[in-house]
């Protein structure tokens, strides 16, 4: 199966082409006869399904016809990493139809914002705020949206935006169409969805769980004992990209210093920081500058970097859906990924929790050769000792360098970390 079966504009299709997509990931193949059909679509799926062409390609699909220079479509995500992935998504695979995208979000200068709305576009991607700042001003017309998506529309919630949303919806047409994403269904959002979309089609992709092609340990520890347990797994451990996510931005911050000073090519990645410092700490992760990027959770939203190969928590995520958008940057787009979760001993009932979502025990695993000062590990959760060896047989080629002991690294091997092909293949390729 390919995307001919879709019948898209030849110029999409080139946009296809050139990106590099072969196969329809799954929420493709289920979503875009639909939203192609006009129906209002409830996708509940995880990051890295492939979600963002699913809505995409029909919009880009339906703006090859009528009026150009109006917002016609109008993207609502919750973070500006995840609308400036959504913006890219839309500029390269819209090249060749010349469909124009504008980005509006808090941080960066209005002003520009502004200018490129009135030199027309036709679809923009927003945060809530701006956009309503902008509203406000006069300065966007949403009278002709025809298609409306909320993306990620849990987390938006999760952040505080409800409000924002709602007063959005009185800003486009009754008469559109509805595309409403998110990982998860808690009530309130359901209650949201329900109320804005007409008859709506729902794709679900698997359970509401992490990617299945991450594999999960927790390594039982202590607060004292989590920097020490880090450093020297990063120099036992064969990885590739990994992201590390603290509670704090303050943590964040001091733990990309120590890292740094222990010769760790590292970025920190958290919401103190400005927008264009930000998009460079991605950026410099994308491109392999940096080997390590250490994030807070607000700040990792939206994060598009293939080939991560290692998440880590260093510090425990709040809540089970938490864990859940956490882990779906590594595995993205069905690579392999392993999630490598420091517990204390408070953390065990979300542990739990998290067990009850995977549907399965969690490794407990100790680090082999560190030295727990005294703590027993296995003791509370029955901990079951691993090897370097064999987690490097868990990485499924993905494990791609294993550093010295303790020394700063020599090569980045960005040389070997070009970006792989994007053919979409869920099993046996070897990956
Ligand atoms: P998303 O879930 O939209 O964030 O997409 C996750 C990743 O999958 C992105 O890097 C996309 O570029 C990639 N992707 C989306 N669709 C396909 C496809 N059909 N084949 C291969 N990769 C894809």
């Amino acid at each position: 199966m390919n995307f001919d079966q879709f019948n898209l504009d030849p110029r999409i299709n080139a946009g296809i082409k050139d990106v590099g997509y072969v196969t329809p990931t799954p929420i493709q193949k289920q979503a875009i006869p639909e939203v192609l059909r006009g129906r209002d679509v409830l996708g509940l799926a995880q990051t890295g399904t492939g979600k963002t062409a699913a809505f995409m390609l029909p919009i880009l699909q339906r703006l090859t016809k009528g009026p150009l220079r109006h917002v016609r479509a109008l993207i609502v995500a919750p973070t500006r990493e995840l609308a400036e992935q959504i913006h890219e998504t839309a500029v390269e695979l819209g090249k060749h139809a010349r469909v124009r995208s504008v980005t509006v979000y808090g941080g960066v200068s209005k002003k520009r914002q502004v200018e490129a709305l009135r030199r027309g576009a036709e679809i923009v991607v927003a945060c809530p705020g701006r956009l309503l700042d902008i509203a406000g001003d006069g300065d966007i017309d949403l009278s002709r949206v025809e298609v409306l998506v909320l993306d990620e529309a849990d987390r938006m919630c999760d952040m505080g935006f409800l409000p924002d949303i709602k007063r959005i919806l009185k800003l486009v047409p009754a008469r559109r169409q509805t595309l409403f994403f998110s990982a998860t269904m808690p009530k309130e959002i359901r209650q949201l969805a329900g109320s804005i979309l007409k008859d709506p089609v729902t794709v679900q992709i698997g359970m509401i769980a992490p990617a299945k092609t991450v594999s999960h340990a927790i390594y039982p520890v202590t607060h004292k004992l989590k920097k020490n347990l880090l450093l020297q797994m990063l120099d036992q451990t064969a990885t590739g990209r990994v992201l590390i996510f603290t509670k704090t931005k303050r943590r964040a911050r001091f733990l990309a210093r120590d890292l740094e000073k222990k010769g760790h090519n590292v970025s920190a990645l958290q919401g103190n920081m400005s927008q264009n410092r930000r998009q460079k700490a991605i950026n410099g992760f994308r491109d392999g500058k940096y080997d390590i990027l250490v994030a807070t959770d607000i700040a990792a939203r939206g994060i598009d970097v293939a080939e991560i190969s290692h998440v880590i928590n260093y510090d425990m995520p709040d809540t089970v859906d938490a864990y859940t958008h956490r882990i779906g940057r590594t595995g993205r787009a069905y690579e392999t990924g392993q999630a490598f979760t420091f517990a204390v001993p408070d953390d065990e009932g979300l542990v739990r929790g998290i067990e009850r979502v995977l549907k399965k025990p969690i490794e407990r695993r100790q680090l082999p050769g560190f030295d727990y000062a005294g703590y027993k590990p296995d003791k509370r959760n029955g901990g079951k000792q691993s090897t370097v060896n064999s987690e490097r047989a868990a990485t499924n080629g993905n494990g791609r360098r294993s550093r010295g002991n303790g020394g700063p690294k020599g090569g980045s091997g960005r040389g070997r970390r070009r970006r792989r092909g994007r053919s979409y293949a869920p099993q046996g390729n070897g990956r």
